[in-house]
């Protein structure tokens, strides 16, 4: 789980060239612009990530100006998200910030004080949901349990992570900006999936029901599996008109497959394998920026996601996704996979 605030310690503080009032802090694997003066290494703070939304407090309200957000509300008038303060990628004097830090004294009494500890519930911090664009259409139920979610965690909290595995050979694909897609066929039965949900497959409306239409899914996953002799998943990105403002200006709906899945083994296929079986199926795999032997620090992974998008040069890439050749399983992440997110297009898109 994503920690959005937690105590952190602050590892080093570096000047900015041409600005005296404010300098910069590093925490976790992330740098933090502050006042000069206000951290010092050593200190312990609590640090709260990009996407976090501060609630309206005394403490936070220095905030309003540049990061107010006003509640939002569903239909009905139920509250989906409440007022509060976004924090977000920003650039001050060339260098770029994420996240914000605050002494401890912003936590009640008695609130954990170790390193690390998750203090986001107890100073009612929220995730920053962005306004919906579009809804997933009829759902049959919640993401099936036989099937593992799509995720990727940020690898400026991996940094132990990556030092764990230096050495490793990965691969590396551009991260697109659409919309996660699955679709399976299991026991028989053929199956289509957003981000969070089973969708219904007679809903005629449904974005993604008609491209698994179009594409003739069904057909070639039942080929696939029977090929395989096991039930699969494949797992990607759906990109185009009408989904997340379509930054690569494609012309037509797109899949662009990530993962294959053994449903019947619970296991992700090889690399290789996976770009055996997107060939197989006549599919289009995420774009392959190729391989690193891992001995990167996350500055240098940050570095490494910048870029133009192999499907637009024009569009700024959103990220690269690291993965090493065969699945390695890790003790604290689970699935050994991490992403590293453009700060360009962070601060150009992320408003
Ligand atoms: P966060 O976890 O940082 O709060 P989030 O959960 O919204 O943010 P994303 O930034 O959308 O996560 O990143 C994970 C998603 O990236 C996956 O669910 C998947 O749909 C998508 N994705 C796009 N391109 C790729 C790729 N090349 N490899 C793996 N996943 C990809
Ligand atoms: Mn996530």
């Amino acid at each position: 789980m994503r920690k959005l605030a937690s105590i952190q310690t602050v590892n080093a503080a570096e000047p900015i060239p041409n600005a005296d009032a404010i300098e910069k802090i590093r925490v976790l694997g992330w740098w933090v612009v502050v006042k000069k003066g206000e951290f010092k290494p050593g200190d312990r703070v609590v640090y709260c990530e990009i996407d976090s939304l501060l609630p309206e407090r005394a403490e936070f309200e220095f905030l309003r100006a540049s990061s107010y957000k006003p509640a939002v509300a569903d239909g009905a008038g139920a509250v989906l998200q409440p007022a509060g303060f976004r924090i977000k990628t920003i650039k001050l004097r060339g260098q770029v910030s994420q996240g914000i830090c605050f002494p401890l004294g912003v936590l009640p009494a008695g609130a954990p004080a170790h390193e690390d500890a998750d203090v986001t519930e107890l100073l009612a911090v929220r995730k920053w949901e962005p306004p919906q664009t579009g809804t997933s259409g009829r759902t049959r139920g919640t993401f099936p349990g036989f099937l593992p979610k799509t995720d990727e965690t940020r690898v400026q909290v991996l940094e132990k992570t990556i030092a764990k595995h230096r050495g490793r050979e990965f691969f590396v694909t551009e991260k697109l900006d659409g919309t996660s897609f699955t679709a399976f066929v299991r026991a028989g039965e053929f199956g289509v999936c957003s981000r969070n949900m089973l969708l219904d497959t007679t809903d005629e409306l449904s974005t993604l029901v008609r491209l698994a239409k179009r594409l003739g899914l069904e057909e070639r996953l039942r080929a696939l599996a029977a090929a395989r002799g096991h039930d699969i998943a494949i797992q990607g990105e759906v990109i185009g008109p009408g989904v997340q403002g379509n930054k690569y200006a494609l012309k037509e709906i797109a899949l662009r497959v990530f993962n294959v899945f053994d449903v019947s083994a619970y296991r992700f296929l090889d690399h290789a394998d996976v770009l055996a079986a997107v060939a197989e199926t006549g599919l289009e795999g995420v774009p392959q920026l190729g391989t690193v032997v891992l001995n990167h620090t996350v500055d240098e992974l940050v570095a490494m996601s910048e870029g133009p998008s192999v499907l637009n040069p024009k569009a700024q890439r959103e990220g690269i996704v690291l993965r090493p050749l065969t699945e390695v399983e890790d003790d604290y992440l689970g699935r050994l996979s991490f992403k590293a997110i453009n700060p360009k297009f962070l601060l150009k898109y992320d408003e």
